[in-house]
C-alpha cells in the first residue's frame, strides 16, 4: 500500500528550484533515509511532505489524499492526523514534564489519554522520566520524549529531521534501536540525516542533490549543515 506519492514536484524560490520536478513514492512500512550536500533540498522535501510548505508545481498525494486542493485549515487537520514530527532541536515545552509534552499532542488531536501518553513513553524507555521536566532529562531522554510525542496520535507517516544530530554515541546508540524497533513494527518512516551509522539501517537511501534525487551517492560532504 503506497503511503505517499510526489509527483514532479518543484519548489520554487525566485529563480531557484529547491526541488526539481522531484517525484517519489513510498509504501507502507518503508524506512527511507534522505541525504545529501547542504543545499541539496533536504528541508524543502521535509517541508513539504510535513504539509507545513506547498509545492510550486506538481502532485501530493498522502494516504490517498491529493493535498494541493486542500485549504489551510484542511491541511493542518491532515497532518495532526496523519504525521508525527521529530525534529532536530527537540522543541519540548520547558515548563511541561515528559508526560505533558507527549498530552500536547493528544490536546491537539482533541483526545488527551493518560494511561496512552505514559504506554508510549514506556515503549521508548522513559517509564521512570515520567514527571521530569526537560531540563531534568539528558539529550538522548529528550529525543526519547519527541518520538513519544510524534508516536501518540499513531501517524501514518514519521518524519524526523537529523534525530540524533543533538546525540552523544551512547544516546545515538539508543535512539537508534528505537527506529528499527518501530520498522519492525512496521512503521513507516521517512529522515533527514547526514548520520550514516542511522542511514544504513534504512530500506532506501535517496540522495538528493540540486532538488533531484540522485541514483548514487556522488557526494563528498565538506560542511555538515547545523
Ligand atoms: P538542505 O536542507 O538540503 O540544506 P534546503 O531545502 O534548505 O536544502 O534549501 C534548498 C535550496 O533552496 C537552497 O538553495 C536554499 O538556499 C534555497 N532556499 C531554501 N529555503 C529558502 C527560502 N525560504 N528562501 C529562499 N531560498 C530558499
Ligand atoms: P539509562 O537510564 O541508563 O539512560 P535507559 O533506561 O535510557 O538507560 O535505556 C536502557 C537501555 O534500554 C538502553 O540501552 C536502550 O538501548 C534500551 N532501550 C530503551 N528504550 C528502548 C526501546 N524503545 N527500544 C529498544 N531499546 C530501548
Amino acid at each position: 500500500r503506497c503511503v505517499l506519492e510526489l509527483k514532479d514536484i518543484t519548489r520554487s524560490y525566485g529563480s531557484i528550484d529547491a526541488l526539481d520536478r522531484l517525484s517519489l513514492r513510498v509504501e507502507e512500512g518503508e524506512w527511507l533515509a534522505i541525504m545529501g550536500p547542504s543545499g541539496a533540498g533536504k528541508t524543502t522535501l521535509l517541508n513539504i511532505l510535513a504539509l507545513l510548505d506547498t509545492p510550486t508545481s506538481g502532485e501530493y498525494i498522502l494516504d490517498g489524499r491529493k493535498t494541493a486542493s486542500l485549504s489551510e485549515h484542511e491541511r493542518a487537520v491532515l497532518r495532526r492526523e496523519k504525521i508525527g514530527l521529530v525534529f532536530q532541536q527537540f522543541h519540548l515545552v520547558p515548563y511541561l514534564t515528559a508526560l505533558e509534552n507527549v498530552m500536547v499532542a493528544q490536546y491537539y488531536h482533541s483526545m488527551a489519554d493518560r494511561r496512552e501518553a505514559e504506554a508510549v513513553l514506556r515503549k521508548v524507555g522513559l517509564g521512570e522520566r515520567l514527571s521530569h521536566r526537560p531540563s531534568q532529562l539528558s539529550g538522548g531522554e529528550k529525543q526519547r520524549v519527541c518520538i513519544a510525542r510524534a508516536l501518540v496520535n499513531e501517524p501514518a507517516l514519521l518524519l524526523a529531521d537529523e534525530p540524533t544530530g543533538n546525540l552523544d554515541e551512547r544516546n545515538e546508540g539508543i535512539v537508534l534501536d528505537l527506529f528499527r524497533a518501530l520498522k519492525r513494527e512496521g512503521r513507516t518512516i521517512i529522515m533527514v540525516t547526514h548520520n550514516p551509522n542511522l542511514a544504513k539501517e534504512a530500506d532506501r537511501i535517496v540522495y538528493l542533490n540540486h532538488g533531484r534525487i540522485s541514483p548514487v551517492n556522488p557526494f563528498v560532504e565538506e560542511v555538515v549543515d547545523a
